[in-house]
Formats: C-alpha cells, structure tokens, sequence
C-alpha cells in the first residue's frame, strides 16, 4: 500500500500524462488529476457519429524529432496525415502554403520564375508606394506584409484572415507579428517542413489512454475547489477512495491545493499559473476560439480537414471536417455523415477556455512576477524536499507549444 503517492500531477493534457508516464517508468507512483470530465486535456477527442472530432481545436502532430517521434509512435502507431489546408476568398480556392499551386492558382504562372518575376514586382510596387510617403521601415502589419509578399497574396490571403484572428485590423497590429513570410516555388502543399507528421490511429485518445496506462487517475476534480469531507458528489467519492486504498487520510476540509502535501512528495502543476498564486498580481490574457460544431447528413462535406476562410465578411476563420484527419480516399465514403466546425476567434473572458496566450509587454510583464513566485517553489525540488513543485506546459509556462516541443520538454525532464 502507497502511504503517499511520488508525484500528484494536476491536469491530463499532453505534459502531464508524458509525465506520468515516464515517472511510472521510473518507478514513482502518480496521482492524476483533471478538472475536466475526461483525460488529455486539449488533445482530447469527442466520438461524435463514429468520428473523432477534435473538440478544443484541430491538433496535428508534427517534429522533425526523432527521438519525439519514436516516443509517440512507441505509445500508439500514427496514419500519413498530411496538413495541406486549403484558402477559400470569396468562392476562389488557394493551395496553402503559398507555393507554386497558390501563384498558379492567383495570377496563372507556370514556372518558378514566372511566380518569383510577379512577386519581386509586387513588394516593389508596395516599397515604391511606401518611399513616396515617406515610409522606410514597415510601421505595422500590413506594410511589413505588403513588402514580404506584394498586394495580391496580402489582400486575398493574409488580411481578413489575420484581422479575425486578431480582432484588430492588420494597420494596428505590430509589424513583428509576420517576421518572414515563406515562400515555396515548388508545387507543394505540405504545409509543414518537419520530416514526421500525422494523427494517431484510432485517435488522439488513445495517445492519452496509453500513456495513463496503470496509472492512477480521476477527472471532474478541481485543484482549487474546496473539499468537504461529507461532500456526496461521485467524483469525490471516487477520490477518497482511490485515495483511501492508497492508504492516504486526507484532513476535513481545504482544497486539494492546501493539502496535496498530505497526498504526495511532489507536486506537478499544469493549470494557469496565476490561478496558482490565487491571481495575486491579475489575471493574464489569453485569445480564445469558439467553435461551432455541426453534424452533416452527407459523406463528404469539404474534401479536405481544414478550409480558410480569408475574407473578413465571414465571420469564423476556418472550417475543419474531422473524418479527413483519419479517413483517406475512398474510406471517407464509408461513413454517410460527417462533422464538421467553424472556428470563431475571440477575445477571452472569464469562464472561457484560455487557449493563446497574448504576450503582449502588460501580459509578459505580469507573468514575470509569477514565474518570479513558481520559480522559488521549483528551487526546492528535490527528493528530500517536499514543497518542490514543477510548472509545465502550456497553462503553467503562459506559452504557446505545440505538442512535440512538449513532450520533447518532458523527455528531458530529470524523473
Ligand atoms: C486551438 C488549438 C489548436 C492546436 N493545434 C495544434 C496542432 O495542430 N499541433 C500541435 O502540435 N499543437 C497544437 N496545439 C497545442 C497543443 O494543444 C498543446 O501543445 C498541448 O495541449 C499542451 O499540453 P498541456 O498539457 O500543456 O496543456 P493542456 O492540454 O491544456 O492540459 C492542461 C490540463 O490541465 C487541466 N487543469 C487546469 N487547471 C486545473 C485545475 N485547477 N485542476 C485540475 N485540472 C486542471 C486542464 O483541464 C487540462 O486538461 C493547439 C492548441 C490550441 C489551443
């Protein structure tokens, strides 16, 4: 019998269930814990008419990490999904990335240096027009991209799209925001430069499932909530049982917070930080997405996973069908109806899911002072120390990564 648990591991996204899974490895026993109804955090799929649909926004697995890449593949084998989403302006369709297809497609060109001769003298128009009104650096986004890529592609590609997910037109957002704009004069669609890519077959879920595996979990439990002993709610119930054939007492009341001395050594915290420090300095700021999801009566809804929608007068940024992340040629007609959803990008509020952090100088600023605080709990970690408390990911770190950066952090992660 466990008398406490190594590590109390608090949210089931990708960090920590790498995590979990690693210090099980280790030999280390873990208690994970989600607010959430299910485990995987953000990965987590929703089966909806026999369809995995990706219910916190489209998530494709890519690294040019070997080590990464066997990992996952060692958890659960992954399909040849290829992200090659398309541009829809005002009923005219756009390969994406901008390649030979997108200049094929915008101004009719054949050959890579028929596309390079139209662009080269797009950025000069936009630089001449600039210089005559005095203009010598970019002073926001627009001219930054103007003079990436010339008028066409911005206009057509870039503006609306930028402005909705924003929610601020491209003359008030910083230059910096588009450092580089590739190009490719190459005829391929292959949106991401990485050497592996793809979905785990049979879904996102069954990443988690493999990497929770014998490990001890509960959802519906919040960190922060305050726990009554005499509370008859079943996820509670569950917890104290759990915890009681651990052979763990837990005092009366408090939140888990309080008292997750009581239950582990260690603590590994993936929710927001600032929440941590009970929102000591402010809150942070995040953009979030909406997401509108539908069910079609039909097999094939938009031939592809993800459609941009790039004209600023309709209002969601993209549609994604989900079948196409696991279904692939005639196999999309196996299933007669199909989900699909429309992205809408917003600003956050209270009770909305904190998806992008904003890093903006007044947010950095204010993380600083956090980290400031996490940063003093972490020093102590160490087997004989028992505040020691790791951050990590995504909510903890105020950053935005994509999945293989971490589990590539976690992997380096002294267990
Ligand atoms: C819209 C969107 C699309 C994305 N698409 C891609 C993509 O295509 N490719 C890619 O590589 N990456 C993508 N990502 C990034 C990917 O989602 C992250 O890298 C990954 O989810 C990070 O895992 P995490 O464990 O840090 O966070 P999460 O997955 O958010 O896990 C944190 C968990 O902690 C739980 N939690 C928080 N607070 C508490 C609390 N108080 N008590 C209990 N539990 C708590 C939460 O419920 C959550 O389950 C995308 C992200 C977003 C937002």
């Amino acid at each position: 019998m466990i008398k406490k648990y190594d590590y109390l591991i608090v949210g089931s996204g990708l960090f920590g269930a790498t995590f979990a899974y690693r210090a099980h490895k280790a030999g280390k026993s873990c208690l994970v814990i989600d607010k959430r109804s299910h485990l995987g955090g953000n990965i987590y799929c929703e089966n909806i008419e026999g369809i995995n649909v990706h219910k916190y926004g489209a998530h494709i697995f890519h690294t040019s990490n070997k080590k990464v890449w066997d990992f996952v593949n060692s958890i659960v084998e992954f399909n040849r999904y290829t992200n090659s989403p398309v541009a829809n302006y005002k009923g005219q369709l756009y390969n994406l990335p901008f390649n030979m297809n997108t200049f094929h497609e915008m101004w009719g060109v054949k050959t890579p240096d028929e596309a390079q001769a139209k662009i080269d003298e797009q950025k000069a128009e936009a630089i001449a027009r600039m210089k005559r009104e005095g203009i010598v650096t970019p002073r926001n986004l627009e001219e930054q991209a103007l003079t990436l890529i010339g008028k066409d592609i911005y206009e057509r590609l870039i503006k609306g799209y930028t402005e909705k997910q924003w929610g601020r037109k491209c003359k008030e957002l910083p230059a910096f925001i588009i450092n580089r704009l590739p190009v490719r004069l190459v005829f391929d669609n292959n949106y991401f430069n990485d050497c592996y890519q793809g979905i785990p077959i049979g879904g996102y879920n069954k990443l988690t499932a493999g990497l929770l595996k014998d490990i001890d979990t509960i959802t519906g439990i919040d960190f922060f909530a305050p726990l009554e002993r005499n509370n008859t709610s079943e996820k509670l119930s569950s917890l104290y049982k759990i915890l009681a054939n651990a052979g763990i007492k837990l005092p009366q009341q408090g939140s888990l917070k309080s008292i997750w001395e009581n239950i582990a050594d260690h603590l590994v915290y993936t929710g927001q930080i600032d929440e941590y420090f009970n929102y000591k300095y402010g809150k942070l700021n995040f953009r979030t997405v909406r997401f509108d999801t539908e069910i079609k009566d039909m097999p094939n809804y938009q031939g592809n996973a993800v459609i941009n929608y790039t004209e600023a007068e309709i209002p969601y940024t993209r549609i994604i069908e989900h079948k196409h992340f696991e279904s692939f040629g005639q196999s999309v007609y196996d299933n007669p109806k199909t989900v699909i959803s429309r992205e809408y990008s917003m600003e956050w509020q209270d009770g909305m899911e904190p998806y992008y952090p904003v890093n903006d100088e007044k947010n950095t600023a204010l993380f600083t002072k956090y980290k400031a605080e996490a940063d003093k709990l972490s020093q102590t970690f160490s087997k004989s120390q028992e505040q020691a408390v790791i951050f990590g990911g995504r909510l903890a770190e105020y950053k935005y990564y994509d999945m293989a950066p971490i589990i590539e952090k976690v992997l380096n992660i002294n267990i």
